[in-house]
C-alpha cells in the first residue's frame, strides 16, 4: 500500500511570506502530499525564512535547527524564503541539516534528490501566479507584486527580491475568487507602486483600477504598506469608497534631512497635512505607520521631531524598529552610527508614548456601535484593525465565524476592545 507523504510548513516574517507559504502548500497538495500540524510526523519539513533584520535571521536559523532536530528519520528539511534567496550557497554550507535550500519559486522537492541551491541573483520564476487553496479564515493576504524599484538607504530587499513585477489584474482576481474570503488584504513590497512597471497594460500605472476591481469582488479590501508620495487623492478616494478607511503609511521617519539620508520622500508637515485631509473626509479613518529608530546620523533633534509628530498625529497604531545594519545598503556607507543603548532609550520613549495614544484612541470607541468581521469564535475586527497586526474586538461566542455583525463596545483593554456579550471570564482570570 502506498502511504501518503505528509508535509509541515513553518512560516516566519511578514505577511508576504504567508502568501508564499500558501502557494507552497498549494503546490505540495497538488503533488499529492497531505498537510500535518506535527513536524515530527512530516516527510517534508519546510521553513519559509525571513532575512529582514538580524533578529529575524537568528529566529529563522533557530527554527531550522529546532525542526531539523524534531523531524523523523528520513524526513527532508527544506529551507526557503528570503534567507535562502539572499544567502543561498552560504546558508546551505552553514546548515548541513537542510536537504534543500531553495530560493523563491524553486519547486520544493520531496523525493530523494540532490541538494539544490538557488543561484539566480534575481528570481526568474515567482510564486506569484501559483494557485492557492481556499482560505482557512475569513480573511486572506494577496500579493499583487513582487520586488521593489526604490532604493531606501536601510533596505536590502530590492537587491534580492529584484525590481518590481506587477501581476495581471485577472490573475489577482482569480486568486481572490479561489480564496473565498470576506476580507482581502493586498500586500507587496511597495504596494501603491503597483502597475508602474507595466503602465500600458495595467491601469495606466496606477493601483486604483485594481482596488476597484477587488472591492467589487469582496466585502472588505485592505491595503498595506503605502509609500507616502503615492497616496494620491484618487487612491484616497477609492480607498474610502471601499468602506475600509484604513491607511497603513510607510513613513519610517519625519525629519526631512534624516529622511533624505534614508533616501526617502517627504517630511512630518506633509504627512500631518495628508492625515488631516483624510480625517476631514472620513473622521472614522484609522492610521498605522512604521518608524525606524537609530538610522545612522539620527540626532537628538531628529528624534524630538519624531516624538512631536507621534504626539500630534495621534495614529491608531505604530510600529517602531531599531535600525539593523544590512550588508550592501547605503546606510552601511554612512558615518555617525547611533549607539545601541541610545537607540533602545529612544525606542522605549516612542513606544511608551504611542501605547498611551493607542489606548486612548481605543477608549474613544467605548459606547460606539461598530461593524466587525468575525475571524474566529469570540474574535472580530472592524476596519480599524488589520489582521495579525493590530488589536482585536472580543465579541460574543455566539456569532458565526465569517459573519459581519454590528456590536456595541463596552470596554477597552490596551489595544483590544470588548463588545457587549463577549465572554469576559478570560480577562478575569488574567487579573
Ligand atoms: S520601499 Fe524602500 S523599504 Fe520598502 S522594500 Fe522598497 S526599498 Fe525596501
Amino acid at each position: 500500500m502506498l502511504v501518503q507523504q505528509r508535509f509541515y510548513i513553518e512560516t516566519l516574517g511578514c505577511p508576504k511570506n504567508d502568501v508564499d507559504s500558501d502557494k507552497i502548500v498549494g503546490t505540495l497538495l497538488a503533488d499529492g502530499l497531505a498537510a500535518t500540524d506535527d513536524p515530527s510526523l512530516a516527510d517534508v519539513v519546510v521553513v519559509n525564512t525571513c532575512a529582514f533584520i538580524e533578529e529575524a535571521r537568528r529566529e529563522s536559523i533557530d527554527t531550522v535547527l529546532a525542526l531539523g532536530a524534531q523531524r523523523k528519520d528520513g524526513a527532508r528539511l527544506v529551507v526557503t524564503g528570503c534567507m535562502a534567496e539572499r544567502y543561498g550557497a552560504e546558508l546551505a554550507e552553514a546548515l548541513p541539516e537542510a536537504d534543500q535550500v531553495a530560493g523563491f519559486g524553486v519547486p520544493v522537492q520531496f523525493g530523494r534528490k540532490p541538494l539544490t541551491v538557488s543561484s539566480a541573483p534575481i528570481p526568474s520564476f515567482d510564486l506569484l501566479n501559483l494557485p492557492r487553496p481556499k482560505s482557512s479564515s475569513p480573511w486572506a493576504y494577496v500579493k499583487i507584486a513582487e520586488g521593489c524599484d526604490r532604493n531606501c538607504g536601510f533596505c536590502a530587499i530590492p537587491s534580492f527580491r529584484g525590481p518590481q513585477r506587477s501581476r495581471d489584474i485577472e490573475s489577482i482576481l482569480h486568486e481572490v475568487d479561489e480564496l473565498q474570503a470576506k476580507e482581502i488584504v493586498l500586500v507587496a513590497q511597495d504596494l501603491a507602486s503597483y502597475g508602474k512597471d507595466r503602465p500600458t497594460e495595467l491601469g495606466a500605472g496606477s493601483i486604483v483600477p485594481l482596488v476597484r476591481a477587488v472591492s467589487a469582488a469582496v466585502e472588505r479590501t485592505r491595503l498595506l504598506y503605502l509609500y507616502p508620495s503615492d497616496l494620491t487623492d484618487e487612491l484616497i478616494e477609492v480607498m474610502l469608497e471601499t468602506g475600509v478607511p484604513y491607511f497603513d503609511l510607510s513613513l519610517q521617519h519625519v525629519s526631512k534631512p534624516h529622511l533624505r539620508r534614508m533616501r526617502r520622500w517627504g517630511d512630518g508637515d506633509r504627512f500631518l497635512q495628508r492625515i488631516a485631509d483624510i480625517r476631514a473626509l472620513s473622521p472614522d479613518a484609522a492610521f498605522r505607520s512604521n518608524f525606524i529608530v537609530g538610522y545612522p546620523g539620527e540626532t537628538e533633534e531628529d528624534h524630538d521631531q519624531l516624538l512631536r509628530f507621534v504626539e500630534e498625529a495621534q495614529l491608531d497604531w505604530c510600529g517602531f524598529f531599531t535600525f539593523s545594519p544590512e550588508e550592501g545598503t547605503h546606510a552601511m556607507t554612512l558615518p555617525d552610527h547611533v549607539d545601541p543603548a541610545l537607540m533602545n532609550e529612544r525606542i522605549s520613549e516612542l513606544r511608551g508614548m504611542q501605547d498611551d495614544i493607542t489606548a486612548s484612541r481605543r477608549d474613544d470607541l467605548i459606547g460606539q456601535t461598530v461593524q466587525v468581521l468575525v475571524d474566529e469564535v469570540g474574535i472580530g475586527r472592524t476596519h480599524r484593525e488589520a489582521p495579525s497586526i493590530d488589536g482585536v474586538v472580543h465579541v460574543s461566542n455566539t456569532l458565526a465565524v465569517g459573519q459581519f455583525a454590528d456590536v456595541e463596545i463596552a470596554d477597552a483593554l490596551g489595544p483590544d476592545l470588548i463588545a457587549i456579550g463577549a465572554d469576559t471570564s478570560q480577562f478575569d482570570e488574567e487579573e
